[in-house]
């Protein structure tokens, strides 16, 4: 134990309070109500300072795919801990575990993909991104190419590019972003924009936001398109299917670099390998970062398709961009271990063949309740949108809650209060449980929901809000 055993709850949120400022969090407030500590997990389970059990069906954030306490990942740590705890890759060197990760990385991830770039985290992944296909474009003579779009609602992560390159209004609102050549289009929200359409039209017309947006800036001027298969902090929003192909179609067309934000889609979770190899689409650039490692250590990268890698190394120079922990050592070789162990539990296969169709089959079902308007689920990620009132309403959207009432919370602290971790966005409660979770703890699961939704319901209908 390096930290002090005998410390109470309440011990550690003064301490918290007083000295630390936590990320995407209004620090009075928190500091009013004092933080959850979490103290110890193992397999889908956490337990907090208070010894209370709960089931963690977010995967810590997105990332703990193999689940809590796998002994092949803390030993590869600390075997490659007391090896070599760090070298860098930078001067024309680099590391046993960075070059085998690189190469298993090629194996895994789709043909077009050979050559890897690493970083620490999913935010620096895609800084990379901006850096590497204004690069690409200036190599190859065009370098009037420099807007890369995306969409509202996505998230990219948090640094400057990051930032900007997600749609998140209220993160641009702080600091100045987006900085300058990015530009954003609606999301394939059908929920928000297709009332009318069926899905599958409304997945066409929503591509065609980015035709649109690439003729009003001008096809000679954009780089890069970015998405996220599956939209994750926006709220779990799985595109129609027409979607990506559109998306795809359009890329070609003015032969604009297409990269697959892979952070949370990547290593399985929606029953591929690969989100884009669900959504059928051949990205050039893929960030991965989050379940690469399953979280139990800091890990991001770039997987660089051969159309860029090729110009990159051929007609380069040197790339001027990098990190210290570029290729971290330890990162890299728990990663191996990570990647190894999917492979071997055959996790994917699980989640497409098992654990993804029963969680499909339980958000549908979840329909009849009368919280709940729409519901998706894609592999092991899933949503469901808190209701007032369904009857007459198309498609089972429901008649919304006002915003103001924030009932996804009243719901996020039954779900709390009852042994459950759940997000919510907005209205919207959202899954993404650790891909080792078994059949039998997709239904402990439901069960939980369940649970947690009829409490709220009752809660709901206490305060005259249904
Ligand atoms: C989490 C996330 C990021 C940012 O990753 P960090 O490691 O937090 O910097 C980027 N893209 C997507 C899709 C994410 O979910």
């Amino acid at each position: 134990m390096t930290t002090t055993p005998t410390r109470t709850t309440a011990d550690w949120q003064a301490l918290d309070a007083a000295h630390f400022l936590h990320p995407f969090t209004d620090f009075q407030a928190l500091a009013k109500k004092g933080s959850r500590i979490i103290e110890r997990g193992e397999n889908v389970y956490l337990w907090d300072s208070d010894g209370h059990r709960l089931f963690d069906a977010m995967s810590g954030l997105w990332c703990v795919n193999v689940g809590y306490g796998q002994q092949a990942l803390i030993d590869a740590a600390t075997a490659q801990m007391a090896k070599l705890p760090f070298y860098n890759s930078f001067f024309q060197t680099t590391t046993p575990p960075a070059v085998e990760l690189a190469e298993l990385l090629a194996e895994v991830t789709p043909p077009q993909f050979r050559h890897v770039f690493f970083a620490g985290s999913g935010s620096e992944g895609n800084d990379t991104v901006v850096r590497m296909v204004r690069r690409y474009w200036d190599l190859k003579g065009q370098p009037e190419r420099q807007v890369i779009l995306s969409r509202w609602n996505g998230y990219h992560g948090s640094t400057m590019a990051g930032a900007s390159l997600g749609g998140m209004k209220y993160m641009h609102a702080q600091g100045g972003l987006p900085i300058p050549g990015i530009d954003h289009i609606d999301q394939p929200h059908w929920l928000e924009h297709g009332a009318g359409m069926t899905r599958d039209e409304f997945g066409l017309k929503a591509a065609g936001w980015l035709e649109q947006k690439i003729l009003e800036v001008g096809p000679d001027k954009v780089a890069a398109f970015i998405g996220e298969p599956v939209q994750g902090a926006g709220g779990v929003i799985v595109p129609p299917a027409t979607y990506w192909p559109e998306i795809q179609r359009i890329c070609d067309k003015y032969d604009i670099l297409l990269v697959s934000d892979e952070v949370i889609c990547g290593f399985g979770r929606t029953g591929n390998w690969f989100g884009c190899e669900t959504m059928g689409t051949k990205p050039d650039l893929m960030t991965f970062a989050k379940g690469v490692t399953s979280g139990y250590v800091p890990l991001g990268g770039v997987m660089v398709g051969e159309r860029v890698a090729k110009v990159l190394i051929e007609q380069g120079g040197e790339f001027e961009h990098g990190y210290t922990y570029s290729g971290h050592p330890v990162a890299c070789a728990v990663a191996l271990a990570n990647i190894r162990l999917i492979q071997e539990l055959k996790l994917v296969e699980r989640v497409r063949d098992e654990t993804g169709p029963r969680l499909a089959a339980v958000f549908e079902s979840l329909r009849d309740h009368p919280l709940v308007g729409e519901t998706q689920s894609c592999g092991l990620m899933a949503a469901l949108q808190l209701v007032r009132a369904k009857d007459g309403t198309q498609d089972g959207r429901g008649t919304p809650f006002d915003p103001a009432l924030e009932v996804g919370m009243v719901c996020r602290s039954h779900c709390f209060g009852n042994g459950l971790i759940m997000r919510a966005v907005g209205d919207r409660m959202i899954i993404a449980p650790p891909l080792v979770m078994t059949v039998e703890q997709v239904d402990e699961l439901a069960g939980l929901i369940r649970l947690c939704l009829d409490l709220t319901l009752a809660d709901l209908q206490a305060r005259g809000w249904v």
